[in-house]
């Protein structure tokens, strides 16, 4: 008599995540698109958007106090699904259930709480949408954990069951402003909830971008772009934690010396105060090298891309160019600025002394690198004699200019 064991296997993983901050230790060559690499690890299955047949129904569940907190986060999710779908000419079909998912305790862990929402959703739940405290940088996850007893052909494993979850960081109580994350929904920012249809016309014609000036402030729809791209197979544009990659060096694009390059301006790259409301041309090649990637077609068929209308973007020299606050003491007022602008910006300062009526010039700077930041200070020094009341500074690019001015409080 034989015994005939099978193994369950639970694997779980991270698709690692969106991250807040800059990367300006990363030499970044040049920027391409790249796969995850866990992707080659298991045959076809719904654990990944790409896999998704058409009359197949991908089904979201979310937590109705998350929506509560985040007016337009459902339809935010559903519009980044449909993004990423069409410039493979793909329309997936979705079902979305609010459900009462109780809120996350201190403790908890992405990975216990994807195991406790998942039995309290609809069976047959494909994503979790909710947040979940994060003990690192993250600012977004992609939790997923998958069983399975065969392997096919090609020693892939066979997913016969999977849970995933898309979570958004739930600051910590009193978190410092490095470790707090203040999400801006796009409601919030446009003054008004959008459809799920408004959303994706809004994102293909790639022509808006968001900049949000407060600290510590993201915006959910990008962070949500991100890691649906990870649900369809996409990986980190941005090094993980200890120099690490999440990409399949066979499907990403490689330096001379066998090095993933990595693309700042990606979806798939880390986010800032700068969200542009369209998938960069780096991600769109990325889904569309991964749509025609053999027994990656489901039943969709080879995709006709130059059916597909891709706009191009375009950047201005000054793209944005604001005032935050001025500070002044006995002797210097720090004007803080918020600024995204090509090399060559030019900035002239003046204040306004109160006594006299007139207008001080100070010698102009130029920026000889990109700007890009919402945490500039440039101080102004100033005599005894002078009663500043107001503060102006002309920025300058190329034929591009912009006043901004300030009481100084
Ligand atoms: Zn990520």
């Amino acid at each position: 008599m034989r015994f005939l064991f099978i193994s369950l296997a639970m694997l779980s993983f991270f698709f690692a995540c969106s991250r807040n901050g800059n990367q300006s230790d990363l030499k970044i060559v040049r920027g391409f698109w790249g796969h995850l690499s866990s992707i080659e690890d298991v045959a076809p299955s719904s654990l990944f958007l790409v896999h998704v047949a058409p009359e197949q129904v991908y089904k979201i569940c979310i937590s109705r106090d998350f929506l509560n907190k985040y007016s337009g986060v459902e339809q935010e999710v559903e519009a980044s699904i449909d993004i990423w779908a069409h410039y493979i000419g793909r329309e997936i079909k979705t079902r979305t259930d609010i459900v009462d998912l109780p809120s996350p305790k201190n403790n908890e862990t992405p990975d216990q709480l994807l195991e406790d929402y998942i039995s309290k959703c609809p069976a047959g739940t494909d994503l979790v949408v909710a947040e979940s405290y994060f003990n690192d940088a993250a600012t977004g996850k992609t939790v997923s954990n998958y069983s399975y007893r065969h392997q096919d052909n090609q020693g892939r494993n066979i997913v016969e069951s999977f849970k995933q979850a898309l979570f958004l960081k739930k600051s910590h109580e009193g978190a410092s402003s490095s470790d707090q994350v203040i999400w801006r929904t796009l409601a919030s920012i446009k003054g008004q909830k959008l459809s799920r249809t408004e959303i994706f016309e809004l994102l293909k014609a790639r022509g808006e971008k968001v900049f949000l000036t407060g600290t510590s402030e993201l915006l959910t729809l990008r962070t949500i772009m991100h890691e649906i791209g990870h649900v369809w197979g996409l990986c980190d544009q941005y090094a993980l934690a200890g120099n690490r990659t999440n990409c399949d060096a066979n499907f990403a694009t490689l330096d001379s010396r066998g090095h993933i390059l990595l693309n700042k301006s990606s979806t798939m790259s880390s986010q800032g105060w700068v969200s542009p409301l369209y998938l960069s041309d780096d991600d769109i090649t990325g889904i569309q090298k991964l749509a025609k990637r053999p027994g990656f077609q489901a039943t969709w068929g080879e995709p006709n891309l130059s059916q597909i209308d891709v706009p191009t973007t375009s950047s201005k020299a000054i793209e944005f160019s604001q005032i935050l606050s001025v500070q002044k003491d006995e002797s210097t007022i720090v004007v803080r600025m918020a600024v995204l602008a090509a090399p060559g910006l030019k900035m002239q300062a003046s204040i306004h002394d109160k006594n006299s009526d007139r207008w001080i010039n100070y010698s102009g700077s130029t920026r000889t690198a990109l700007t890009d930041t919402r945490n500039f200070d440039y101080s102004l020094r100033y005599s005894g004699s002078t009663d500043p009341d107001k503060v102006s500074i002309k920025f300058s690019n190329g034929e591009e200019e912009n006043l901004v001015e300030m009481s100084i409080p």
